[in-house]
C-alpha cells in the first residue's frame, strides 16, 4: 500500500468509526451470529495474490460487522464496560501508525517518559500517595500474575527463578472467593498451586474477608509447616462488587511480613470521584494495586494501570538485562532511566500511554468524574425501581454502578430456569445486552451502567424492557 492509498484508506476508516458509533442505537447490542457462522464464510486459505482494499474492506462489513457484539453501545450493561473514548482511539491510532516498540527507555524515549508522567496524574486522580510509581499493563491479570511472582520470590528469598519450586517450602497465598478467576489461574501460573491459594470467609452485604479468619488461617499455616507469601484483596469483585476492608487485610498480612496486591480491575476507576475512595480505605499501606482504565475509564483496550508502593521487589523478581537489550551510553550513575519491559512478562510493549494521555486530557479529570457519577446514580435507582416491582427482589444491593436481581413469575417454576429464559429473551430483544451472575447458589442478572455513551434515557429504556419481558414470561 502506497502512501496516498494509506491516507485515503485511514479516511475511510474513520468515517466508517464516526459513522459507526453514530448508529449504534440502531444495532442489536449483542451479536445474533450462531457458531461457525463467520468461518462458513471466509475462504479456508490465504489468498496468493493481492486482493484490492475496496474488496477487504467490503467484506468487513458485510461478514465480520454483523457478527460482532457491539461493546461500545449505550445500552451494553453485560459484563463491566470496556469504553474506548473516541479520544483514545485516535490516541491508539498514532501509536498504531508509529509501531513503536517501547521496551527500553532507549526504544521510544517519549513513551516511557509519557508512561511515566501519565500514570503519575493517574495516581493522583484515584487518590493514592506520593511514594507509587506506575506500569501500564496490558490486563489485570498481567500485573496480578507479577503480583503472584513477587510474593513467591520474597517468600523464597529472591532464589525461586533460579532454583524453580522443586523441594521449596510449600508457599500459601490468601483472598476470599469473591476473587475474578485471574487470581486463581495467577497462583495456577507462579507455580504456588490452586491448593495453596486458601479461601478466606467473607461477610456482610459487601461480602468482606473476615479479617480475624485471615489472621487464623495465617497461623495455622504457619503451625502446619507452610511458608505465607502473600494476600490478595478485592476491591468490586465481579459478580456482586464484593469489597474487602483493605486497611484490615492489610493489618494482618503485614503483622506476618506478607505482601498484599489489591485487584480493584473495574472499581478503581472510580476513585477518581473523592466520595468512593472510603470503598478502598486503607489501599496506600497496599504494596500492589491494578486498575483497568479499559474498563470504566474510556481507554481503549488494553490499559491495565499497576502501581507499586515500591518497585524494589518487583524488579528484583522481573528484571533482567541480557548483553544486547543493554543501552551501555545510559547505563550507570543516576541516569533516572526506567526500562519498563524489566516491570512487565512480555518484553514487547506498545506505546499505550498516548491513549491514556489523550483521555485524561480530553476529558478532563472532571469529565471523567461526572461520567461515573452518572452511572452510579442511575444504576442505584434502577435498582431501586426494580426492587419495588411486584415479582422483582435485589440479589445483590448497589455497589458503584453494579447490582443483580431475579424475578419470580409466582407460579412456582424453577427459579434458575426462568432467570435463563428471561435472560435470553431480553438479550435476543437486542436492545439490552446483561449477563447472569450466582448469588448465594442461585442465578441472578447482573446490572451494571458503564458506557460512556449512555444517558438517563437508556437506562430507564432498560426498566421497561427488563419488566415488560418479565411479564410477558409470567
Ligand atoms: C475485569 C477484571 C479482571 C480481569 O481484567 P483483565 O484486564 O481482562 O485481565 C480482574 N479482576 C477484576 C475484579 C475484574 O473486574
Amino acid at each position: 500500500m502506497d502512501g496516498e492509498a494509506f491516507r485515503h484508506w485511514a479516511h475511510k476508516a474513520a468515517d466508517w468509526a464516526a459513522d459507526y458509533r453514530a448508529g449504534l442505537r440502531d444495532r442489536p447490542v449483542r451479536a445474533g451470529t450462531t457458531p461457525g457462522e463467520i468461518v462458513a464464510q471466509l475462504p479456508a486459505s490465504a489468498p496468493e495474490e493481492a486482493e484490492p482494499m475496496a474488496d477487504i474492506f467490503a467484506d468487513f462489513e458485510r461478514i465480520l460487522v454483523p457478527g460482532m457484539t457491539h461493546w461500545q453501545h449505550p445500552r451494553f450493561f453485560a459484563y463491566f464496560p470496556a469504553n474506548a473514548s473516541p479520544a483514545s482511539v485516535i490516541g491508539e491510532f498514532l501509536s498504531s501508525a508509529m509501531g513503536a516498540q517501547c521496551l527500553l527507555w532507549q526504544t521510544s524515549p517519549a513513551a516511557t517518559e509519557l508512561e511515566i508522567v501519565a500514570l503519575d496524574w493517574l495516581r493522583q486522580a484515584v487518590g493514592l500517595p506520593e511514594g507509587f510509581s506506575g506500569v501500564i499493563q496490558d490486563s489485570a491479570s498481567s500485573a496480578t500474575l507479577c503480583a503472584f511472582l513477587t510474593m513467591r520470590e520474597r517468600a523464597l528469598g529472591f532464589t525461586g527463578n533460579r532454583t524453580g519450586l522443586a523441594g521449596r517450602p510449600q508457599l500459601r497465598v490468601y483472598t476470599s472467593s469473591e476473587v475474578h478467576t485471574s487470581i486463581d489461574r495467577a497462583a495456577w501460573f507462579c507455580g504456588i498451586g490452586d491448593d495453596n491459594l486458601v479461601r478466606i470467609p467473607t461477610q456482610g452485604p459487601l461480602r468482606s474477608m473476615v479479617p480475624q479468619a485471615l489472621e487464623a488461617a495465617i497461623q495455622a499455616d504457619k503451625a502446619a509447616g507452610f511458608v505465607p507469601a502473600g494476600v490478595v484483596a478485592c476491591v468490586g469483585g465481579t459478580s456482586t462488587g464484593a469489597m474487602d476492608d483493605v486497611a484490615a487485610v492489610v493489618e494482618v498480612a503485614h503483622r506476618h511480613g506478607l505482601f498484599v496486591h489489591v485487584d480493584a480491575a473495574w472499581a478503581g476507576s472510580a476513585m477518581v470521584c473523592p466520595e468512593f475512595r472510603s470503598l478502598w480505605a486503607g489501599v496506600e499501606q497496599a504494596d500492589s494495586i491494578v486498575l483497568n482504565p479499559h474498563k470504566w475509564l474510556g481507554v481503549q483496550f488494553d490499559c491495565s494501570a499497576h502501581f507499586l508502593r515500591s518497585a524494589d521487589d518487583h524488579l528484583a523478581t522481573l528484571a533482567i538485562q541480557p548483553e544486547y537489550l543493554r543501552t551501555h551510553a545510559h547505563e550507570g550513575g543516576d541516569t533516572g532511566i526506567v526500562n519498563f519491559s524489566e516491570w512487565t512478562i512480555q518484553l514487547g510493549r506498545r506505546f499505550r500511554a498516548l491513549k491514556l494521555w489523550f483521555v485524561l486530557r480530553a476529558h478532563g479529570l472532571e469529565g471523567l468524574r461526572q461520567m461515573i457519577r452518572n452511572h452510579v446514580a442511575w444504576s442505584q435507582a434502577l435498582a431501586a425501581r426494580i426492587a419495588c416491582e411486584p415479582g422483582f427482589s435485589l440479589a445483590s444491593t448497589p455497589v458503584l454502578s453494579l447490582f443483580s436481581f431475579r424475578h419470580d413469575p409466582g407460579d412456582g417454576r424453577d427459579g434458575d430456569a426462568h432467570m435463563l429464559a428471561l435472560l435470553q429473551a431480553i438479550n435476543d430483544g437486542g436492545q439490552l445486552y446483561l449477563t447472569p451472575t450466582r448469588v448465594d447458589g442461585r442465578l441472578a442478572i447482573r446490572f451494571q451502567a458503564g458506557s460512556m455513551d449512555a444517558t438517563a434515557d437508556d437506562v430507564d429504556a432498560a426498566f421497561h424492557i427488563i419488566r415488560d419481558t418479565a411479564h410477558a414470561l409470567s
